[in-house]
This record gives structure tokens, C-alpha cells and sequence, in this order.
């Protein structure tokens, strides 16, 4: 059963719709945008051609439409009765380069893959990058989350950030502003970062290959990267390792539907065949109350859970979870 009607979202959004020059895809699967490959529909997907035809559209969206920004979707957990109003997925043509524009500084669309600016790092002697070859994420998801790994994070590298409120008004954002704090950034919920600019420091080019090359093989040796999943599904609690509370609480391989811990990297959850965002979400909430049985603590979803649920298939937050 739809729960979305994008037909009726679009045809609501009348003739201004026809200036725009990137797509709008009615009822979009978002299955194809997210790497667990599971959950409901966007109700209106729209695919700008660049910034102007963004803020085109924000000015033509009614503010009661709820809109929803997405990068690659590798942190993505969509429910099954999908996104309601507007979900936005950056071009990679508009938002997807990667350029040089001064000594050791690198400025990014925000659709650009974070192993792009890895590489563009390493070929030009920039340090300080190398972590980004690790996560399969884009620049957007990547300032949205202060994504980071082997001892660097995003907040370490950014300097300036380029967005557009749901008005289609333009900002400019110091990293001050974002206040970066671990996998999360202060900056304005409603803000949709466009572009970057990134500093790093000279580094010799074999060392920088090197530290490339171990982020690799370390990936490879400890998280199933070639399965459907959405990286680390709980925020580390402070002092503590989130795989080794869930380890810990005998959660390894613990299965749910189509969704299991991971037996390799037991806080990733993965898609084990037709995993629904039903069989996801509740197998992360068993996941959270056997935790917090076992050792008193709270976990943090680090996975970003968007939309509805279906009617009867509501997962409610388990006891002693936080309420968010
Ligand atoms: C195998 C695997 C390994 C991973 N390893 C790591 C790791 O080591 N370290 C780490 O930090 N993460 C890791 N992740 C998680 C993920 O790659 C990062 O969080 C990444 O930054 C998300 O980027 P994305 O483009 O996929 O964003 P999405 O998953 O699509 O979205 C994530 C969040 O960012 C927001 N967002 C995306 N684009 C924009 C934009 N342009 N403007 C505003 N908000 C935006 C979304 O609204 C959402 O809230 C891993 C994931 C996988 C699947």
C-alpha cells in the first residue's frame, strides 16, 4: 500500500515546475538511492542542474511541503510508507567537482565523492585527506555528519561551506558556524550545503599513498563493505566502544527479518537479502534494550532514519532509549 501520492505533489506545484531545468521523479524508489537498498518511496524526488535551479525550486515550494536532503545515501535508513513532500538529490553534475583553488586548499560540490577529494589531495601533495578514501559517503553527508575515520573528521579539514535555506536564500558558513561536535554539526537542519572549501598541508605524495593504501586494507580486514548496509549503525558513547557494548550484549549475528548485526563489524547492521526499514529499525532498537540491559548504557542511533512507518508496522523505541 502507498503511503506518498507524487502525482499529486507535483500537479499541486503548478506551471513554475516547467522553468525548472533538473528532474522531478514522482514516487522515486528510494531503494535505488540507499546503500541498505531497502524502505519506501520519495514522494517527489527533484534532481537539480545547479545551485540557480535549486533556489528556483525552493521559491516555488509551499513551505508546508516537508523537503528532505539526501547525499549517496550510505547512512540512510528509509522507512517503508517512504518520504513524504520533497526529497533533493544533488546532480553530480552540478554539485559534483572537485577543484584546487589555492595553495593546500581543495573546494568540493557537495555530491562529490569523498575519495574524490582523497585523491585530488594525494595527486597535487596535499595532507590531511587520506581518511576520506575510507567512507563512501559524499561531501554533503560528509559535513552533514562530520564524517571522519583513522584519526581525521571533516570539522579538522573544512573552512568554509556553501548552502541554501528552505527560503532558496544563500549562506556562507566558517566552520565556527557549523559548531562540529563528534558525527554531528550545529548548523541549521533546513540548510542544504552546495559546496565546500577544504585546507589541508603539504605532504610528501608516497607517504600520503601509503596512508591511503592502509585505510583500504584496514577497511577490507574489519567491515563488510561489499554488503548492503549503512556503516556504523550507533555513535560510540563517550569512553566507550559502541561494537563492544553490542558484542558484549551478545548481539553479534543477531538477526531480525532480513537484517542482522554484522558478524564481521558488529555495530554494521546489513541487508542480508529483503531486509524492509521495518526489519532494520527493529532489529537496532533490540539492538539498543539488550544494551542497555546489559550494561546500563544508552546508544545514539548514528544512522540517520528518515519517513514513515507502515500502518501496524510502527517500531517504537525500546526501553531505555532516549526519545527523539
Ligand atoms: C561501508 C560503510 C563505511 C562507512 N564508514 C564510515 C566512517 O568510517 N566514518 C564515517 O563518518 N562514516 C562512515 N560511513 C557512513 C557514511 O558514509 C557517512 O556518514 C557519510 O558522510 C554519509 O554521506 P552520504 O552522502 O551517504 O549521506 P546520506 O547517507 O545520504 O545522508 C546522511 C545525512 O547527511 C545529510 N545530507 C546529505 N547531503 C547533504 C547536503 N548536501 N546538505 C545537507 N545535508 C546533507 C542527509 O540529510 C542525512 O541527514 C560508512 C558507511 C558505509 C556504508
Amino acid at each position: 500500500m502507498k503511503q506518498v501520492d507524487g502525482e499529486k505533489l507535483l500537479a499541486s506545484l503548478g506551471e513554475g515546475v516547467n522553468q525548472l531545468r533538473g528532474r522531478l521523479t514522482p514516487d522515486a524508489s528510494m531503494e535505488r538511492v540507499t546503500w541498505f537498498q531497502a524502505g519506501g518511496l520519495a514522494e517527489l524526488m527533484f534532481q537539480p542542474h545547479d545551485v540557480d535551479d535549486l533556489i528556483t525550486f525552493l521559491k516555488l515550494l509551499p513551505a508546508e511541503v516537508p523537503l528532505t536532503v539526501v547525499g549517496v545515501g550510505s547512512n540512510l535508513l528509509v522507512r517503508d510508507g517512504g518520504i513524504p513532500g520533497v526529497v533533493i538529490r544533488l546532480s553530480a553534475k552540478g554539485f559534483g567537482q572537485v577543484e584546487l583553488v589555492g595553495e593546500n586548499r581543495i573546494r568540493a560540490g557537495a555530491i562529490c565523492p569523498d575519495k574524490h577529494i582523497a585523491a585530488m589531495a594525494m595527486d597535487n601533495g596535499i595532507g590531511g585527506f587520506a581518511f576520506y578514501y575510507g567512507i563512501p559517503g559524499s561531501i554533503g553527508g560528509a559535513l552533514r555528519m562530520n564524517a571522519g575515520a583513522n584519526g581525521g573528521e571533516t570539522s579538522q579539514r573544512v573552512i568554509e561551506v556553501h548552502a541554501v535555506d528552505r527560503q532558496g536564500n544563500k549562506h556562507v558558513l566558517s566552520k565556527e558556524d557549523m559548531g562540529y561536535t563528534y558525527r554531528h554539526t550545529a548548523a541549521s537542519k533546513d540548510l542544504i550545503f552546495t559546496h565546500a572549501v577544504f585546507e589541508g598541508y603539504p605532504e610528501d605524495r608516497a607517504k600520503i599513498r601509503a596512508e591511503m593504501d592502509a585505510v583500504r586494507q584496514h577497511r577490507e580486514t574489519v567491515q563488510p563493505i561489499k554488503e548492503k548496509t549503512g556503516g556504523s549503525t550507533f555513535k560510540n558513547p563517550p569512553d566507550h566502544s559502541a561494537w563492544k557494548l553490542i558484542d558484549d550484549a551478545g548481539c553479534r549475528g543477531l538477526m531480525n527479518g532480513g537484517a542482522q548485526m554484522s558478524s564481521l563489524h558488529c555495530n554494521f547492521m546489513i541487508n542480508i537479502g529483503h531486509a524492509t526499514g521495518y526489519d532494520l529499525e527493529y532489529l537496532g532498537e533490540m539492538v539498543r534494550q539488550r544494551v542497555f540491559e546489559h550494561a546500563g548504557i544508552k546508544l545514539e542511533w548514528e544512522i540517520k532514519r528518515l519517513g514513515i512507518f507502515m500502518p501496524g508496522r510502527e517500531v517504537k523505541p525500546f526501553q531505555g532509549a532516549t526519545t527523539e
